[in-house]
C-alpha cells in the first residue's frame, strides 16, 4: 500500500538550513518518487525563551511504509542526524521530523497522531505545506487554506527560493537570506 505524505522539517541548531537541507536529502531513502520539498522559512521560537530561531519547511513524498513505520523512520533519521532526545520539550534542537499527515489516515495512540496534533496551531507548518500543496484539505474536508488564513503570518519569513522541489536535487548551501 503506497501513499501520500507530508513531513514537516526543522531545526534551530548547528547551521539550521543546512540541517534542513540534509534531513530532506534523507526522506528521499523513503519515498518512491523524487521527494517535493517546500520554500524554506525562519520562525520565531514556541517553547523555552532564549533559543535561536528556527528554520522550517515541508516535503510531501510517496511512500510504501505504513504511519508508523515512516515515524519510526523518521525518527531514526533524527537521530542519525544528532538529535538528542534528552532537552527540554520544545527547546533548541538540530532536526525535527514530524509527520504532518498520511494521506487521509486518523489515528490518536501512544506514540504517534494523525492529523499530526501541532498541524492547526502552527504557521510555520500550515505555510510551507500549502505551499506545496494549495488545495490541501484535512482528513474531515476542513481546507487547510481556511486555518492558515485565521493564524497569519506572524513571526514567519521566507528564505530563499526552494531547492528539490519536484527534482530531488538539491541546489548548492548558501546562507540564509530574507526575502520578505
Ligand atoms: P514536537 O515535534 O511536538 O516538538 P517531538 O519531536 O519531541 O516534539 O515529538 C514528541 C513525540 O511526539 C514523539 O515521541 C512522537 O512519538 C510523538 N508524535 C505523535 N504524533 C506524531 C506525529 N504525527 N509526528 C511526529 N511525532 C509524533
Ligand atoms: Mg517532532
Amino acid at each position: 500500500m503506497s501513499g501520500t505524505a507530508y513531513v514537516g522539517i526543522g531545526s534551530n541548531l548547528d547551521d539550521p538550513l543546512a540541517q534542513c537541507e540534509a534531513g530532506l536529502a534523507a526522506l528521499q531513502g523513503l519515498a518512491l518518487e523524487p521527494v517535493a520539498g517546500s520554500p524554506w522559512y525562519g520562525s520565531t521560537p514556541l517553547g523555552p525563551a532564549g533559543q535561536p530561531d528556527y528554520v522550517n519547511g515541508v516535503a510531501r513524498l510517496r511512500t510504501a511504509l505504513a504511519p508508523a513505520a515512516l515515524l519510526a523512520a523518521l525518527q531514526r533519521i533524527e537521530t542519525e542526524r544528532g538529535r538528542r532526545r534528552d532537552g527540554p520539550r520544545w527547546g533548541p534542537r538540530r532536526l525535527d521530523l514530524d509527520l504532518l499527515l498520511h494521506g487521509a489516515h486518523q489515528c490518536a495512540g501512544p506514540t504517534l497522531t494523525l492529523p499530526h496534533p501541532g498541524l492547526t496551531h502552527r504557521n510555520f507548518v500550515l505555510v510551507p505545506l500549502l505551499d506545496l500543496a494549495p488545495d490541501l484539505r484535512l482528513p474531515d474536508g476542513t481546507p487547510l487554506r481556511v486555518i492558515a488564513g485565521r493564524l497569519g503570518r506572524q513571526g514567519l519569513w521566507r528564505l530563499r527560493s526552494p531547492g528539490a522541489a519536484g527534482t530531488g536535487v538539491l541546489p548548492p548551501l548558501a546562507g540564509p537570506v530574507r526575502v520578505r
